[in-house]
C-alpha cells in the first residue's frame, strides 16, 4: 500500500462554488460532502464494493475551503491547540489536500474517524484491513499518518477538465468498433 499524495501546490485550490465539486456519501445529512468529481468517481467505486463486504463508507470531511486568513492566524491557532507550532504542523497543514477535493477523511464505519485519539484502534480495526487490501484497485492511496484520511491523485489533466478520462473511453470504444466493421468489410 504505497503513498501517493496530493500535493496542493502542484493543483491548485479549488473554489467553493466549482462544477467538478459534487456530492458524496457523508457521515450526516447535516453536513453534506462534496469532492473533485475524479475524486468522487474513485470513492463510490470503492463504496459499492465495501458495502458488498458489509462496510458502509461514509466520508466525514471532503474538500474543505482555505482555513487560514494568514501564517499568524495558523500559527496562532498552533499554539493555542497544540502548545507549539512545530507540534502542531504534525497535525494540520497549512496548504490541506483538502483543498482540492482530492482527499477525503473516513468517519464511518467506526472506529474510523478523523481524530488522533483513536490511531491504534482505528490501524487494528477490520474496515481498515479492507481498505489496505482494496483501495489501491480504485486508486486511492492511504496517508499512513492518519488511518482515516485517503486520497486520489490523478494527472493535471483529468483534474483541471475531469470529464476528459470518459470522453476518451468513449472515443475508444467507438474507434474499436469502427476497426471492427472496417476489418469485418476487409474479410467478407
Ligand atoms: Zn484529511
Amino acid at each position: 500500500m504505497q503513498e501517493n499524495r496530493v500535493k496542493l501546490a502542484f493543483f491548485g485550490r479549488v473554489p467553493t462554488e466549482d462544477p467538478r465539486l459534487v456530492p458524496v456519501a457523508s457521515v450526516s445529512p447535516d453536513r453534506p460532502q462534496r469532492l473533485h468529481k475524479s475524486a468522487a468517481r474513485a470513492f463510490t467505486a470503492m463504496r459499492r464494493a465495501a458495502l458488498r463486504d458489509g462496510y458502509d463508507l461514509q466520508i466525514a470531511s471532503g474538500w474543505r475551503p482555505h482555513r487560514w486568513r494568514d501564517r499568524e492566524h495558523y500559527n496562532s491557532h498552533l499554539r493555542s491547540r497544540y502548545g507549539s507550532v512545530g507540534e502542531g504542523r504534525k497535525w494540520v497543514a497549512f496548504d490541506s489536500p483538502h483543498e482540492t477535493g482530492l482527499a477525503f477523511d473516513l468517519g464511518n464505519p467506526k472506529p474510523l474517524a478523523p481524530t488522533s485519539a483513536t490511531v491504534q484502534a482505528q490501524r487494528n480495526s477490520p474496515v481498515y484491513a479492507w481498505l489496505v487490501e482494496n483501495a489501491e484497485r480504485f486508486g486511492v492511496t492511504p496517508y499512513r499518518r492518519e488511518p482515516w484520511h485517503w486520497e486520489v491523485n490523478v494527472p493535471l489533466s483529468e483534474f483541471q477538465n475531469p470529464s476528459t478520462g470518459r470522453t476518451r473511453k468513449v472515443l475508444t470504444i467507438a474507434a474499436v468498433a469502427v476497426a471492427g466493421v472496417v476489418l469485418s468489410l476487409l474479410v467478407t
